[in-house]
């Protein structure tokens, strides 16, 4: 693994030169001390499950991995927590509503940006969204659908952290929520206008 701070050849503090390597994940000012950890920049990613059982599939509009498929998500904003992030990625690149969250596990990646390795841990939601509503795809998503779990093409995945949680996911790790999900939904099941909708 190359250093995480590979890229800052100055100290951000004075600006000097001295900006070296003071352990695996840190930099130290050989001037003025300035030291700078690189810490995972926390990130989600939405396993959003329909009453049919299908997962919402997005395909990427943008580098890194364009053109594969991927789950919606995205880096958290400073100040909202990972369950508010979650929700705003999912209204800015499907336009549907998440009414519920429940965290399902976290995966650490590295994500290209501007020339960077980026470090992320992204934190795994399963979200609930109002059945009916069929998904339009912005923002990062070129594209977004609903495949049944037993379609899934795992490797078509572009990110790596994205591609082993959806084989996790297809592998069973989602059984017992969705057989959760399901006995809630059998409580309230989805419209004959719901249904109808989802299938287009
Ligand atoms: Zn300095």
């Amino acid at each position: 693994m190359e250093h995480p701070l590979k890229v800052f050849r100055y100290c951000p503090a004075c600006g000097s030169e001295r900006f070296g390597v003071n352990d695996r994940y840190s930099k130290r000012c050989g001037r003025c001390g300035f030291v700078y950890y690189a810490n995972p920049k926390a990130a989600t990613v939405a396993v959003i499950v329909n009453g049919m059982g299908e997962i919402l599939v997005c395909r990427r509009a943008d580098d890194p991995a364009k053109g594969t498929l991927d789950l919606p998500g995205g880096f958290t904003d400073i100040g909202e927590t990972a369950e508010e992030g979650v929700r705003r990625e999912v209204r800015e690149e499907t336009g549907l509503t998440v009414t519920e969250t429940e965290f399902l596990f976290s995966l650490p990646n590295v994500y290209l940006f501007s020339g960077m390795e980026v470090h992320t841990m992204d934190l795994f939601f399963l979200c609930r969204v109002d059945d009916g509503v069929p998904p339009s795809a912005h923002d990062d998503a070129a594209e977004a659908m609903f495949v049944p779990l037993s379609e899934l093409d795992v490797p078509a995945f572009g990110l790596r952290s994205v591609r082993e949680g959806v084989a996790r996911i297809v592998a069973g790790g989602l059984g017992k929520l969705l057989s959760g999900y399901r006995g809630n939904m059998s409580s309230a099941p989805p419209s004959a206008e719901a249904i109808s909708e989802n299938e287009l």
